[in-house]
């Protein structure tokens, strides 16, 4: 091993990828990632020094918590400067939520961390997880001019490296598991892997800063086609949340109806923040383009523009942990640009 050659830190978390076949019972089970080279032997191949960390008990990525986002956060904070890049290996299913939540925990990166997984397990011969881990190293210890190409949490899966605050899960079947719907992708691999130069993130001042706590009062209502006020009523007034997301349809339009502003406005004036976000994945959140959004604006309700589901949730938690009972700072933190995770 060369001393010259890139560091990189696998942190395995758990989920499908690090999963094998028990020969005995023919199931599924986690397989002791210190043992990690048996399963991948090209591993050794690939020109870097790779450690690895696990969960001691691996846990399918439904069980993630904001606890789980500070326990991989803190893995990387404190063996920031030992590696030139790391590597998450996550479960799919709230891999979009975790990799949000670490893009704004970890603000002016200058390091790339990189979340991938696979959809079929690491110990099964059509496995994507093989391919999908080692182009995953390799973006990570990318280097040009001596300093890190990508210097932003990402997720690679399936030849596509996409800006983590831009995606979504988008099937359980296919191996092309996530989409970035408003923002190109960072990357692609073919034979060779190509950046797309223009697209990478650049960190805006040279201080990392690692914040962390989370506050998950946050509410959800879903708008639908003869939802009635009572039951928007009902879920406004039985709810202790601090921000409230409106899932709403088309450029961020609901039914019009007094009855339902007069309850935004009065919530707005305890100090609760509404957020307008699209039930559609392409496109932003215009309120002001029709009447039915324009009752929205009117009565203090904040369009996300082309964010995420997942981004307004996590970066949502990170700032109401801390402005609590302070909603014009949240508010002036939630609507500035953080991580790429919005188009201006
Ligand atoms: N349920 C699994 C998880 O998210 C699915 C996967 O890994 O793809 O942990």
């Amino acid at each position: 091993m060369k001393s010259s050659e890139p560091k990189i830190l696998i942190i395995y978390t758990g989920g499908t990828i690090g999963m094998v076949e028990d020969h005995h019972s023919k199931t599924l089970k986690p397989f002791d990632f210190n043992e990690v080279n048996k399963e991948l032997p090209e591993l050794k191949k690939i020109k870097c020094q790779i450690d690895a960390v696990s969960f001691k008990k691996p846990i399918d990525s439904s069980n993630v918590s904001p606890k789980i986002w500070e326990k991989i956060g803190d893995y990387i904070f404190e063996n920031y400067d030992k590696y030139d890049g790391f590597v998450v290996l996550h479960g799919t299913d709230t891999m979009s939520y975790s990799a949000s939540a670490l893009s704004f925990m970890f603000q002016n990166l200058n390091k790339p961390i990189i979340f991938t997984g696979s959809q079929l397990p690491i110990g099964m011969v059509r496995t994507d997880g093989k391919e999908n881990l080692i182009t995953a190293i390799e973006i990570a210890s990318t280097k040009r001019d001596n300093v890190s190409l990508v210097q932003e949490v990402a997720i690679y899966f399936e030849y596509q490296l996409y800006r983590a605050n831009r995606t979504t899960k988008i099937s359980s079947e296919h191996f092309e598991a996530f989409k970035s719907y408003n923002f190109p992708s960072l990357a692609e691999a073919g034979i060779d892997i190509n950046y797309n130069i223009n697209s990478l993130y650049r960190p805006k001042k040279n201080r990392l800063s690692y914040l962390k706590g989370f506050d998950s009062r946050i509410l959800i209502i879903v708008f639908f086609p003869g939802i009635s006020e009572k039951n928007v009523k009902n879920q406004l007034e039985n709810t202790s949340a601090k921000v409230i997301i409106l899932m709403t349809y088309g450029s961020g339009n609901i039914p019009l109806s007094d009855q339902i502003m007069k309850l935004i406005k009065r919530h707005t004036s305890r100090g609760v923040v509404f957020l307008n976000v699209s039930q559609c994945k392409v496109g932003r959140v215009e309120q002001q383009k029709y009447e039915t959004g324009k009752q929205l604006y009117s009565s203090g309700v904040i369009g996300v523009g082309d964010m995420t589901l997942e981004a307004v949730i996590t970066k949502s938690m990170l700032y109401l942990h801390r402005y609590k009972n302070q909603e014009e700072l949240f508010k002036k933190e939630f609507l500035t640009e953080k991580a790429g995770e919005f188009s201006i």
